[in-house]
This record gives structure tokens, C-alpha cells and sequence, in this order.
């Protein structure tokens, strides 16, 4: 079972941004910057290309309205998308809002307390549709 997986069924807590039946967003606990975002199926798979096309359109689709709600709660450029990574074999979209391509690195990480982690995915959440 992904630690995904945890998440999405409450084993693990985690700063829930966005939801639906089948997909779930919720904060980065270890961002690039301030509001990145993780977009996963529900259903645990290991990589993005081995979902169906209309899985993964329906996934584009709720990525869409999350990207929307980031770019509205957090100041930046724009939200940076990127599928990457080999920690967890659960499908996963990066969202990240970015001032700068370092932001879309996976090298430079941030620190944010309890409470900010809070207010941000509060906010973004109060601009998802
Ligand atoms: P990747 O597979 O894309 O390299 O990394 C997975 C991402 O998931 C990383 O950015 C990492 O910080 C994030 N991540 C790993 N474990 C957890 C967790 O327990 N909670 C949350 N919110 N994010 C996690």
C-alpha cells in the first residue's frame, strides 16, 4: 500500500486541498515552494502513463481546477506542472507555484510550520470550484 494510499484513507493526516470521488490534491509536506501540491488518483497506480485515457483525462480535469484555485490563493508567476519523481509508485502531479525555474527543481525545499501549512491549504481550498 503507497503512502498515498495512507493519506487518501486517513491513516495519515495530511493538508487536504481539493477532493473528489476519484482524486484527491493535498500540500507537499516537503515543497519546493509555498503551495505545492500533490494531484493523485484514489486508485493506487504506479505511473501515469498506464492509466486509461479517460482516467487520465478526468485527472487533467481536476488538476485543471486545482492549478486554478493555487494560482489564485498564492502570489507567483504561475503554477509550474510537472510529472516526476521515483519515491512513490503512486501516480502523482506536481503543482507548483513558481517566481523562479529553480522552483521547478527538485533541489531547492522550503520549511513551513504546522500552521502555515494550515492557512495554505485553507486558502486554497476556499478558491477550488
Ligand atoms: P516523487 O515520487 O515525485 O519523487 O516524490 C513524491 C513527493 O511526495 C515528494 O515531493 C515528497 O515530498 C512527497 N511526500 C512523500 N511522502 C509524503 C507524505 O507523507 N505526505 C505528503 N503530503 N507528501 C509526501
Amino acid at each position: 500500500m503507497s503512502i498515498f494510499t495512507k493519506i487518501i484513507s486517513g491513516e495519515i493526516p495530511s493538508y487536504k486541498v481539493a477532493e473528489n470521488n476519484s482524486f484527491i490534491a493535498f500540500l507537499d509536506i516537503n515543497p519546493n515552494a509555498k503551495g505545492h501540491t500533490l494531484v493523485v488518483p484514489k486508485k493506487e497506480e504506479n505511473k501515469i502513463f498506464d492509466l486509461s485515457k479517460v482516467d487520465y483525462n478526468k485527472l487533467m480535469e481536476f488538476t485543471y481546477d486545482v492549478a486554478r484555485a493555487i494560482e489564485k490563493a498564492v502570489p507567483c508567476q504561475r503554477v509550474g506542472m510537472s510529472v516526476i519523481g521515483l519515491e512513490v509508485p503512486h501516480v502523482h502531479i506536481h503543482l507548483i507555484p513558481i517566481n523562479t525555474m529553480v522552483d521547478m527543481q527538485f533541489t531547492n525545499k522550503i520549511k513551513l510550520s504546522n500552521s502555515q501549512f494550515i492557512s495554505l491549504a485553507e486558502k486554497i481550498a476556499s478558491f477550488y470550484i
